[in-house]
C-alpha cells in the first residue's frame, strides 16, 4: 500500500470519527426553550441574543466539550436517578415537558436536566458533574454559575414532584488526569421563593424586546455573539 493510500485511509477514519461526534452533539441539540444554562451565565444579554438572533452553528471545538461531556455523563450514572429531565412554568408553577413548551409561554418556562438526585437520612440532593482542566484551573469553591445551576433545579424539581432537596453537590472531574482524584463540593439550596424570583428576573429580560445591558467579562472572548454585541474586547484576559 502507497503512504498515499495509507494517508487516505486515516483521513477517512478521522472524518468518521467527527461524524460521529457532530451527529450525537447536533442530533441531541437542544430545543429552543429557555434552559437552565441561559439563566446561570453572568450575561444575560448573551442568553438573549439566543433567542433574538438567528441561531448559530456551534464551533468544532464545542461539538467536542458537548461530545465528551455526553459520553461521561450517559455512562457515570452516581444513582438510580440519574439524567432527569424537568421542566415547568416557572409562573404558574406547572410542570410542563420541553415539546409543550409554545411561542407564547416560551419566557414563562424553564427546561433542564438533572445529572443524580440522591436521598441521604431523609434529605434529598442535587448532583451536577463538571469537567475541568487542572492544569490550568486550581478548585476552592463551587463555580457560583453551577450553584445557580442546581438552585434552579431545586425548583423545577419541587414544582415536578412537590419534595425541597436541602443540599447542593458539584464533583469537579479533571480532563487532564482522565477524571482520577475527583473534587465535590456540597452546599446549602436557596428558599424557593428567593430562587423563583431571582428565575422570573431573567426571564423577563429575556422577554425584553431590546437587548438588557451587557456583563461583560473574560467570557466575552469566547461568546457566539461578541460580533453583533461588539463589547470592548481590548481588555481580553484583564476581567475577573
Ligand atoms: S460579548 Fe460579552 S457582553 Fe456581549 S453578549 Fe456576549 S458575553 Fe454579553
Amino acid at each position: 500500500m502507497s503512504l498515499q493510500e495509507k494517508d487516505d485511509i486515516a483521513n477517512e477514519v478521522i472524518d468518521k470519527f467527527k461524524e460521529v461526534q457532530e451527529k450525537k452533539v447536533l442530533g441531541d441539540y437542544r430545543s429552543p426553550t429557555v434552559h437552565v444554562s441561559h439563566l446561570t451565565q453572568p450575561c444575560i444579554r448573551r442568553s438573549w441574543y439566543d433567542f433574538h438572533e438567528p441561531p448559530t452553528q456551534p464551533d468544532y471545538s464545542s461539538i467536542c466539550n458537548f461530545f465528551a461531556g455526553t459520553i461521561l455523563h450517559e455512562n457515570a450514572p452516581l444513582s438510580k436517578r440519574n439524567e432527569v429531565p424537568l421542566g415547568a412554568n416557572i409562573r404558574t408553577m406547572k410542570p410542563i415537558k420541553s415539546k409543550e413548551v409554545t411561542d407564547l409561554i416560551k419566557y414563562d418556562c424553564v427546561t433542564g436536566t438533572v445529572d443524580d438526585i440522591i436521598e441521604r437520612e431523609g434529605d434529598i440532593v442535587i448532583i451536577d458533574k463538571k469537567t475541568y482542566n487542572g492544569a490550568k484551573k486550581t478548585l476552592k469553591e463551587p463555580d457560583p454559575d453551577y450553584v445557580n445551576q442546581i438552585n434552579i433545579y431545586k425548583l423545577l424539581l419541587h414544582i415536578n414532584e412537590g419534595v425541597e432537596a436541602k443540599y447542593g453537590c458539584i464533583i469537579y472531574l479533571d480532563k487532564v488526569k482522565s477524571f482520577k482524584d475527583p473534587t465535590a463540593f456540597v452546599f446549602d439550596l436557596k428558599p424557593l421563593q428567593t430562587i423563583k424570583e431571582e428565575v422570573i428576573r431573567k426571564l423577563d429580560y429575556l422577554k425584553m424586546t431590546i437587548e438588557p445591558d451587557r456583563t461583560v467579562t473574560w467570557r466575552c472572548n469566547w461568546c457566539p455573539h461578541k460580533a453583533v454585541c461588539n463589547p470592548p474586547m481590548d481588555l481580553k484576559g484583564n476581567w475577573s
